[in-house]
């Protein structure tokens, strides 16, 4: 049950921070924005697979008393804080590296503070606009057993790709601070702010291999429950002693290799977070790389080419999205021209992607716009000459 104290809670740390909460619930909660759609969860009815109980309650608790939170491991706040600092302090500088040059992290570097997960719905963490990074102890515990033994294979993979995504939500060019550059403003429109989890949840996907690798953890091995319990039951069968075989796990690189896949992305199966948004974003990069390389999906020119989109459109905040996406769109033209052409090419993008058109329609509606508006400046620039 949501009382009116936490619709308000929420509301509040809504508007303070890009808080991570399932969509089903934010009619709910008064986070209607103009143009609400409700989205069904993944495949699988799951919001996440991170061991399941990462939710809104958290935020909820978090808002009422600031709560310390219990880890499922039993581990400390203290001792989960220091192990997502560890983790973010041996990963956050390559972060701004993997979208451009000119990328800064506008994060403040500390350890996140926790908060506790409880009944449903979803939120695993939070960057707020000064940069602080909250985070549920399901997740944190989950980081912190993954790093503490590590003789043992990580339990809670996705826990990891949690702090990149924020971190991703954090890249904006050099000089740039979220609270000022209206990236705060910007994502309490319903579009951006679609356009902004879906490209950063993209981001995480595309360069979680990386990210492992920084983090040392690439090489580990990911914990298969699937493949532990037929080692068993095979066991059982043979009435011999089960002695589990962990060769056949993957590595975390392996599966973050598999997991950014067109067809998983496209279905949520990737990370299992923000599946709708994701899968438009996907589209988008996929159909600009394909026109660039003007070669199909598969080719590797056009796979890598599709990061290199998404990666263009990350490496700005949420407020420079639209600005990207109306560069792909239509890129060929003055300065001066850009003023006025530009901010109609955004509209018409930021309109479509709020009613779910998909990404071919709301591009082609784009360059019509464009194509119209450019058109009639160039006629009434020829008729004042
Ligand atoms: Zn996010």
């Amino acid at each position: 049950m949501i009382t009116r104290d936490d619709a308000r809670a929420v509301r509040l740390a809504w508007a303070e921070g890009e808080i991570e909460v399932e969509q089903q619930q934010q009619p709910a909660l008064g986070l209607a924005w103009e143009g609400w759609r409700t989205e069904p969860r993944n495949r699988h009815g799951e919001w996440t697979r991170l061991s399941g109980q990462a939710l809104l309650g958290g935020l909820l608790s978090r808002a009422r008393d600031d709560g310390a939170g219990k880890s499922s491991n039993g581990a400390s706040d203290k001792e989960m804080q220091a192990s997502v600092l560890g983790l973010t302090q041996k990963t956050s500088d390559g972060v701004p590296g993997m979208f451009g040059r000119n990328e800064h992290l506008d994060f403040d570097g500390k350890p996140p503070r926790l908060f506790d997960p409880a009944a449903d719905p979803g939120l695993l963490a939070d960057i707020d606009w000064n940069g602080h990074m909250s985070m549920s102890t399901d997740v944190a515990s989950g980081i912190q057993d993954g790093l503490r033994h590590t003789d043992q294979p990580i339990a809670v993979p996705g826990a990891f790709t949690v702090p990149l995504h924020e971190m991703i939500h954090a890249t904006v060019p050099a000089g740039q601070k979220r609270s000022t550059n209206g990236d705060k403003q910007a994502y309490q429109d319903y579009a951006q702010a679609q356009i902004e989890e879906g490209f950063t949840e993209l981001g995480a996907i595309q360069h979680a291999k990386e990210f492992f690798t920084t983090a040392g953890i690439g090489d580990r091995k990911v914990l298969d429950k699937g493949s532990l319990e037929q080692q068993q039951h095979l066991a059982d069968i043979n009435g011999e002693p089960f002695v589990p075989d962990l060769s056949a796990h993957r590595t975390m690189s392996a599966m973050a290799d598999e997991l950014n896949d067109p067809a998983r992305i496209r279905q949520g199966r990737a990370w299992h977070r923000y599946p709708a948004q994701t899968a438009q974003a996907f589209e988008w990069a996929s159909m600009i790389a394909q026109m660039r390389t003007g070669k199909g999906e598969d080719d590797p020119a056009t796979r890598r080419e599709i990061q290199r989109v998404a990666d263009e459109v990350n490496a700005v905040g949420t407020a420079a999205k639209l600005y990207v996406m109306a560069r792909h769109v239509n890129g060929d033209m003055s300065p001066d021209e850009e003023k006025t052409v530009m901010p109609v090419v955004e509209a018409s993008i930021r309109d479509n992607w709020k009613q779910g058109a998909g990404a071919q329609v709301t591009f082609a509606t784009a360059r019509t716009v464009a194509a119209q508006r450019l058109q009639a400046l160039r006629q009434s620039e020829r008729a004042a000459a």
